[in-house]
């Protein structure tokens, strides 16, 4: 059997299981729904709470943290922890936000000092071609 796919709709954020995409339409909207990039397992043991929180957020186009990337690091425990701790990955999920948001803050910020530094480059260039040659 093959495996199922979540897949969600980016109108209006319903989702669901599928094994073959074209089966993957909303009922509510009619338009094809889009893969979201988690497994089908994984996804089930999330609670509703942030299961909506995920889709919400990739439908916004800026996920906090991306759902690949949520799984990744928070798979070796869920090895370890066979009840499928929803509050322990939730608390995880939240420490994983607040990374994001501090990366990319640090990121404006090097692109500030970038822009910066690129205008001082070019005042310069201008200068030295404005110089007389000696
Ligand atoms: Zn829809």
């Amino acid at each position: 059997m093959r495996e199922l796919t979540v897949y969600y709709c980016k109108k209006c954020g319903r989702y669901g299981f599928y094994q073959v995409a074209r089966n993957a339409v909303c009922p509510v909207c009619q338009i094809p729904m889009s893969i979201f990039p988690m497994s089908y397992q994984y996804f089930m043991d999330l609670d509703y709470t942030l299961r909506d929180q995920l889709i919400s957020e990739q439908i916004a186009g800026i996920p906090a943290a991306a759902p690949s990337v949520v799984q990744r690091i928070t798979e070796e425990d869920r090895k370890n922890n066979s009840r499928g701790d929803v509050a322990g990955m939730k608390a995880q999920y939240d420490a994983l936000v607040l990374e994001n948001r501090r990366l990319h803050q640090k990121n404006a910020e090097l692109e500030e000092t970038i822009v910066w530094m690129h205008d001082m480059i070019w005042d310069l260039t201008l200068k030295l071609r404005e110089a007389p040659r000696p």
